[in-house]
């Protein structure tokens, strides 16, 4: 027999929005947290959380847009989706590439266009636009770049939502000139720059926030050789080579993690 209980369990287990928020799809863009290394993060944080007030309550700007924008790891797209779950509003939708895969330049246009008007559809949304170069379409060879969807999205990043209804757009890219030559880097309200870590303290800040990762002793002599160090590494990868080292279980391993973050500094 089919009771109540039944359709209560399944819509609370088994049944995803089709419209609205899906936590668990902005989760797996935060899939290892948010560690708080230092003032970069801080500072994107807080521009969000204002810029989540400014569209709750500011009546006359009822379309806030800000892009994120920072070296390619640095962590943008989970900051995007962090902020976007912070402001709990109840349509939140995430915008990427990655799920339109395959599609024409036609029916992303019409996928993105849908997107917007479910979100005026909800008293307050929030719209995240990941990597606007790979939406775009953005070849340095030529350089190439789908005019229609870039079309489309100056467009819709300057409609507001109908009268009483609040829009939240959070977008990130990697190459702010190529954005500022299309003429999109006008569409948002504001810029942040999200910087990688520049100081060795960056990095100990995240080694102390990761459990099991090295012992004590191994600790300190990572502090004593990284505290007043310069560096320059995307969260991203730095969390990639601190799971290299976890794998391994010899004496070796921190002056092979020191060794690969020196070598991923002068690679760059
Ligand atoms: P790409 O250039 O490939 O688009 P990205 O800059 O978008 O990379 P993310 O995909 O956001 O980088 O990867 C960041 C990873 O680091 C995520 O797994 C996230 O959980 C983790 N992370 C930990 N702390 C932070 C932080 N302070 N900011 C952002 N990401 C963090
Ligand atoms: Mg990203």
């Amino acid at each position: 027999k089919v009771c109540r209980g039944d359709f209560v369990h399944a819509l609370e287990n088994d049944i995803k929005p089709a419209f609205g928020v899906s936590k668990d799809e902005f989760d797996s863009y935060i899939s290892n947290g948010i560690i708080v290394w230092g003032q970069p993060v801080t500072d994107v944080l807080e521009e969000g959380q204002l810029r989540i007030r400014q569209t709750i309550k500011s009546e006359m700007t009822p379309l806030v847009t800000i892009l994120i924008e920072g070296p390619p790891n640095s962590g943008k797209t989970a900051l995007a989706a962090h902020i976007a779950t912070l402001s709990k509003f109840p349509y939140l939708k995430f915008c990427t590439a990655q799920t339109m895969l395959g599609y024409s330049e036609l029916a992303k246009c019409q996928q993105l266009k849908k997107i917007f008007e479910d979100a005026h559809k909800s008293a307050l949304s929030c719209v995240v636009v990941d990597e606007l170069e790979s939406l775009l379409e953005y070849a340095p060879v030529g350089p190439r770049y789908s005019n229609n969807v870039l079309q489309t999205l100056k467009l819709l990043f300057k409609r507001p939502p109908p009268k009483g209804r609040k829009l939240l757009v959070i977008a990130t890219a990697t190459y702010r000139d190529i954005l500022d030559q299309l003429g999109l880097l006008a569409s948002f309200s504001k810029v942040i720059h999200l910087s990688n870590m520049s100081s060795g303290k960056h990095v100990l800040h995240v080694l102390n926030e990761i459990e099991h990762c090295f012992n004590d002793e191994e600790m300190k002599y990572l502090e004593k050789k990284l505290h007043d160090k310069k560096v320059w590494i995307g969260i991203k990868s730095l969390l990639d080579l601190i799971e290299v080292a976890r794998q391994a279980d010899d004496s070796a391993r921190v002056t092979r993690f020191l060794t690969q973050l020196e070598e991923y500094n002068s690679s760059i």
